[in-house]
């Protein structure tokens, strides 16, 4: 039985990307640094694709995204964040599961 690490098996994935298409995006900045209190994609994304930038600005790069949805749900007493799945043949390819 494979005793590797989590982050050792997420490393073996693969992620086409689908340059200037991301399949996510944040509607609107302003939302993020004047209304959002929590700003919980932040710390629930577990791919780390969103950063905090100064001035309460959220920086989304959707390189290494997983796809599990998770900040999609996670804002949705904003709804501020434009979710899809990549086009056919882009983005995640898992290695393990
Ligand atoms: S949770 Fe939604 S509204 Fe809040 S900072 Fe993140 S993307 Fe913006
Ligand atoms: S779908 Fe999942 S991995 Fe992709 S940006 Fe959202 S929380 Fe991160």
């Amino acid at each position: 039985m494979s005793t590797s690490k989590v982050e050792e098996k997420l490393f073996q994935n693969r992620y086409k990307i689908d340059s200037g298409r991301p399949h996510i995006a944040i509607k609107n900045q302003s939302v993020c640094a004047d209304q959002c209190k929590t700003q919980q994609c932040l710390t629930c994304c577990p791919a780390g694709c969103y950063t905090a930038e100064g001035g309460g600005q959220i920086l989304l790069t959707t390189d290494g995204c997983l796809e599990c949805g998770t900040c999609r749900v996670i804002c949705t007493e904003h709804r501020n964040v434009a979710w899809e799945y990549p086009r056919g043949g882009y983005g995640i390819l898992f290695k393990f599961g």
